[in-house]
């Protein structure tokens, strides 16, 4: 079975696109447009792989890193970021809020299911994940 993505990700244009590019590819995709759904879906259906929007609505995409990552049930989720900025600064937020790694917007259809890809293969818990 393909693997399941969650995408959170809270500006519809994104979140059409993204889920788009996935179920072409054959992913079975869960959406939320808020961290706190977002969360609650990882909970429940244990997806491969968060695609995590950092701005957010309410609690931001790094504070749902967070929390997912120091929960039990949640810990071994793979989660990338999804962000507009790819700065020095912000790279280091991202991997300090427990992120696997991050994918720059505006995305490149073909790398951004290459990198998808990888990070399905990719062990949870690689040490050069970013
Ligand atoms: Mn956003």
């Amino acid at each position: 079975m393909m693997a399941q993505i969650l995408v959170v990700e809270d500006t519809p244009v994104n979140m059409k696109l993204v889920s788009m590019l996935l179920v072409k590819a054959g992913y079975r995709v869960l959406q939320a447009d808020n961290a706190k759904d977002g969360i609650a879906l990882a909970q429940r259906h244990q997806p491969d792989l968060i695609l995590m929007d950092i701005q957010l609505p309410g609690m931001d995409g790094l504070a749902a890193a967070r929390l997912l990552k120091a929960a039990q049930s949640t810990r071994h989720i793979r989660i990338v970021a999804l962000t507009a900025f790819a700065m020095k600064g912000d790279e280091e937020k991202v991997r300090e809020a427990g992120c696997d790694g991050y994918i720059a917007k505006p995305i490149e259809y073909k790398k951004f299911l290459v990198d998808v890809k990888q990070y399905l293969d990719r062990g949870a818990n690689s040490q050069d994940a970013m």
